[in-house]
């Protein structure tokens, strides 16, 4: 069963190609970065309208470079939210238009389950059950997860993501968009104990998580500096690595205790902040305490790619589950209201 998978859910147009039998045969990916770079932030008309410029041309190539045709898939698996309202109708439509033209079924799945089941691509893919942390763009969540579409959330921000506290203390500190990365660069000439920060909500019990303090401490502290005329690039490196160690800290803590509570040996994280390097580093460092493991895609499968949709979605067409006439676009839509999949268990 061959599938073609197509993510637009915001600034990355990605198309990939995956066999339930061969696994992922190929994948493009188009960032537009570049083209939101000058206004600071991702602008939903134009990339709507990139989505439309970039995507059949990417499917076109993305089945080239597998030596296939159209006539070969099986089926198709988009986006259908969260996400930006046009940049999803955009995927959708290509997806509904080619799957009518081809007659083969096509599925609208959640960005992040496919962010979830990213992992599932890598060598030695963890097995159910295990506890998921989803640390994206617009995303902190601990969710257990018993098997695919079996979705229990623990806890999530009730403020900001982390990749978005990320992203604003790059701006903070001077820096481009998306900051995740930037920041972790910056962190490595920082120098250890020349700034504490808080490691929010981490003092009392329960998993959920809030970064809009952090990053209002940062701000402080830059604005400090600079009052002081301090904020030279070697105090700007010591505050992204206090930003980041307390963000790492954080969600260590939190992870640590949701395997806990639910006496899960296997820690998943996915989603744009799980490629950071910080972050992995802490997590295995915590899990190998106590025997654990931590399990993580390869860093261009943290962030979004047609990858983990054309993962994502195999598993569910293959199940017998697909849309209607209709393309689906949901831009708000909890996890933990999706169908499960029951896998047929091997006696
Ligand atoms: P969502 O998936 O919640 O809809 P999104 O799709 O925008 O949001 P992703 O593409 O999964 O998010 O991830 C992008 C985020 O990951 C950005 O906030 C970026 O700064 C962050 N990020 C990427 N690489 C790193 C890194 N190495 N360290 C920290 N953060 C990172
Ligand atoms: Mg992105
Ligand atoms: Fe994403």
């Amino acid at each position: 069963m061959l599938i073609l998978g197509i993510e637009t859910s915001c600034d990355e147009t990605g198309v990939a190609l995956f066999d339930d039998g061969l696994g992922l045969l190929a994948h493009v990916l188009f960032s537009q970065i570049d083209m939101h770079a000058d206004y600071g932030g991702v602008v939903p008309e134009l990339a709507s309208r990139d989505h439309v410029r970039k995507l059949l041309p990417l499917c076109d190539q993305v089945l080239a470079s597998a030596g296939k045709t159209r006539a070969d898939i099986d089926g198709i698996a988009y986006t259908a939210g969260p996400g930006l309202v046009g940049a999803l109708m955009v995927g959708g439509s290509v997806a509904h238009a080619l799957g009518f033209a081809l007659g083969i079924p096509v599925l609208g799945v959640h960005h992040m389950e496919g962010h979830l089941l990213a992992p599932m691509l890598e060598d030695n893919p963890p097995e159910f059950p295990f506890v998921a942390l989803l640390v994206s763009g617009g995303h902190t969540q601990l969710v257990k997860v018993d098997g695919i579409g079996e979705y229990q959330m623990l806890g999530e921000s009730v403020d900001d993501a982390a990749g978005e506290a990320f992203d604003k203390t790059a701006k903070m500190l001077g820096l481009d968009y998306p900051g995740g990365p930037r920041v972790a660069a910056l962190a490595e000439k920082g120098r250890e104990g020349q700034y504490r920060f808080p490691r929010p909500m981490t003092d009392r019990p329960g998993l959920d998580f809030s970064f809009s303090g952090l990053k209002t401490f940062t701000l402080n502290t830059v604005n400090a500096a600079r009052d002081k005329g301090a904020l030279d690039d070697q105090v700007r490196a010591d505050i992204a690595l206090a930003f980041e160690t307390a963000v790492v800290d954080t969600l260590t803590i939190k992870c640590r205790r949701a395997l806990e509570q639910t006496g899960c040996k296997r820690l998943v994280i996915a989603g744009g902040v799980s490629a950071n390097k910080r972050l992995r580093a802490g997590l295995e460092k915590m899990a190998a305490k106590t025997r654990g493991s931590v399990f993580y895609a390869r860093p261009e499968f943290c962030t979004d790619n047609g990858a983990m949709i054309a993962y994502a979605g195999t598993q569910r067409l293959k199940a017998g589950q697909r849309d209607g006439e209709r393309i689906v676009s949901v831009p708000r839509w909890p996890m933990n209201t999706l169908p499960p999949v029951h896998e047929p268990r091997a006696n």
